[in-house]
């Protein structure tokens, strides 16, 4: 029993695929974790790594506490079950699942045991003296099963151990599956490209797409609050609708029309909080995302809606318990062909129509989904990263929703009208400006405020619970940014410190113990070069750069360092730069470091210019393969 930790896993093939990328994930003990996704998305090079049959290029897995990138699979307490079950034909199936431990030299009585009890759990008590060829597809894999369970694994692996059986076979195994995780009380981690499978096994599900990870999240969450498009589509059956079209605000109203159709239908502005008002304008196209089963052509559900549309109906599929309608919002379309204008409704088994009609159809709006056309990310995520309200700027004095700030001197905004952006987790409770809390909600570990502000629905992430009613919120200057015409005009400092360099080898001279007296003897150490200074580099560090670069390249290739702007300190040697200026925010200064053709901005506490050296905290260092974009440490 153990969990798993992923920290910025990636996996570049020798011919230079990179079939996954920063893949970061905590796994918990006894959690039911499936990876889901199209073919060649990376899921099996995943689980490969995890399994240990294929090498990790960078990150750290660490299985229970134990880092494991350079164990061997055997060693590292897993069992893996495949799409075909590899068993020895002319064995038996008690030998087959003995096989592994009598490899192992365990007792035999211990084997004993644990055959039988895995035969018993998986019911092929009766089998145990058959041969592989006398059985079904679903009992071989079975079979395949209990050599897994007999070894009595941290960790069961299964890459897409049900795609050889037939439909029927494949529901009950499913369910036996998941009864076998709940009886072992292990962490499984399955691969599927079947979305059904995923969303009826899995605990939390990781769905990819091209060596990404989109989204992780329980299966209801996914399904009601996909990240994006892509999830959106993937997860359930019939594949949600996706209609192009525009958003405009009329007062308290939001109106969504339709593209290539009349259709149009007004929402309350409330449900759309979340929703960045460049997007409410009419003019930045949006996907509009729902789901079969939320519009219905039930004639009192119709008749009670106040947000429905027409659709030709063009044919439908019955399904005995249901049936799906398809049709057309655009009353030339054919209503086949999957296009914008497409729409498959979910109806009951009674409904009656004929192709051609032309019927009213109730849009559930609640359960609407909206996603940036270009990004294809979803504008009404469960958490917002950012608040975007509109603001002016005269002679240094910011005004929005009826508050007024006094910029800092780093902040040079000119006088006009912009958009401001504030990070939602760049407000916190406790400060000056009155705000009145509505809503305080935990979503994924995180708490969600929601409050008003001038007459306008704000956002917060906040550390702990914040309680209704009457607050007073700061905002950290430092990250907001000013936009105008959609481009940025003033933006946030950057959180982020990037210099370059290389991994350095060098033989020096040290004391050595050796036959307990002290000599001089040459030892080779690593340096992390940081622009023209060089730092010991940790024995790990440098033992994953080099397993990632290769010896050969180790020491040529550049190296991409980032850090926080508070983890560099000022010092009399180090990495040289220039300070150019001082970013004064009020509360803190920041210096503008010159450090090779990078600026970055330092945490400092005084106004430095001129020649400057500065020291890196190493524990905070990211170390990056500059070329590839491949994260190390
Ligand atoms: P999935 O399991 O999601 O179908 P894989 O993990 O098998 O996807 O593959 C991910 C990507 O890596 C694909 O583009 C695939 O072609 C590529 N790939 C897989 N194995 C190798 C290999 N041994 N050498 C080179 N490329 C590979």
């Amino acid at each position: 029993m153990a969990g798993l930790n992923l920290k910025h896993i990636y996996k570049v093939y020798p011919n230079g695929t990179k079939a996954v990328n920063d893949f970061n994930m905590e796994i918990e003990d006894k959690e039911f974790i499936v990876f889901v996704g199209p073919s060649g998305c990376g899921k099996s090079t995943t689980l490969r790594m995890i399994a240990g049959l294929e090498d990790i290029s960078a990150g750290e897995l660490t299985i229970g506490d134990m880092i494991v990138n350079d164990v061997e699979p055997k060693d590292r307490d897993i069992a893996m079950v495949f799409q075909n079950y590899a068993l020895y034909p002319h064995m038996t199936v008690y030998e087959n699942i003995a096989f592994g431990l009598r490899l192992r030299k365990m007792p035999k009585d211990e084997i004993h045991r644990r055959v039988t009890e895995a035969a018993e759990i998986l019911g092929i008590t009766e089998y145990l003296s058959k041969k592989p060829k006398e059985m079904s597809g679903g009992q071989r894999q079975r079979v395949s099963l209990g050599r897994a369970i007999v070894r009595e694994p941290k960790v069961m692996l299964l890459d897409e151990p049900l795609s050889n059986l037939d439909a029927k076979l494949r529901t009950q195994m499913r369910a036996e599956i998941a009864k076998l995780h709940a009886k072992l009380n292990t962490t499984f981690i399955y691969v599927t490209h079947d979305q059904i499978e995923a969303m009826t096994m899995g605990t939390r599900i990781v769905v990819m797409k091209n060596g990404f990870v989109q989204q992780i999240d329980t299966p209801k969450n996914l399904y009601v609050y996909p990240a994006n498009k892509f999830v959106a589509g993937f997860i359930g059956t019939p594949q949600m609708n996706f209609f192009e079209g525009t958003l405009k605000k009329k007062g308290e109203e939001v109106e969504i029309c339709f593209d290539y159709s009349d259709a149009k239908v007004t929402v309350p502005y409330s449900m759309l909080y979340k929703v960045r008002p460049s997007f409410l304008n009419g003019d930045k196209k949006v996907y509009i995302g729902l789901r079969a089963e939320n519009i219905s052509l039930n004639r009192d559900e119709v008749k009670n809606s106040k947000t429905k549309i027409k659709v030709k109906v063009s044919h439908k599929e019955e399904l005995g318990n249901q049936t799906l309608v398809y049709g057309d919002i655009n009353m030339d379309g054919d209503g086949y062909t999957e296009s914008s204008t497409r729409i498959i409704i979910e109806a009951g088994s009674d409904v009656e129509l004929k192709a051609g009609d032309i019927l009213d159809a109730a849009l559930d709006m609640n359960k609407v989904h909206l996603f940036d056309k270009e990004t294809e990310d979803s504008i009404l995520p469960r958490i917002p990263e950012y608040n975007f309200v509109d603001c002016s700027v005269k002679g240094g004095l910011l005004t929005f929703l009826e508050n007024s700030i006094q910029l800092p001197p780093a902040i040079t905004c000119g006088d006009g009208k912009y958009e401001l952006l504030i990070p939602s987790d760049a407000i916190s409770f406790g400060g000056n400006i009155e705000v009145n809390v509505a809503s305080s909600e935990v979503i994924n570990g995180k708490i969600l405020v929601s409050f008003e502000v001038g007459g306008r629905r704000m956002f917060a992430v906040s550390e702990g619970e914040i309680k209704k009613g009457k607050k007073k919120i700061s905002i950290d200057l430092k990250r907001i940014s000013f936009l105008k015409d959609g481009e940025t005009a003033v933006s946030a400092m950057p959180d982020k410190v990037v210099m370059k360099g290389r991994l350095i080898k060098e033989k020096v001279v040290e004391e050595v113990e050796k036959d307990g007296r002290t000599k001089k003897a040459k030892v080779v150490k690593f340096f992390l070069g940081i622009g023209d200074a060089k730092f010991a580099a940790p024995d790990d560090t440098a033992k994953k750069l080099i397993s990632a670069m290769g010896v050969k390249k180790a020491f040529t290739e550049e190296l991409r360092y980032e850090c926080g702007p508070y983890d560099l300190k000022f010092a009399d040697n180090g990495i040289s730069g220039e300070a150019v200026n001082t970013a004064d925010y009020g509360k803190e200064k920041f210096s503008e470091v010159k450090i090779g053709g990078e600026t970055a901005y330092i945490y400092t506490e005084e106004e430095r210019e001129g020649a400057v050296h500065l020291v890196p905290d190493i524990d905070k260092l990211a170390v990056i393969m500059a070329e590839k974009d491949i994260r190390i440490i």
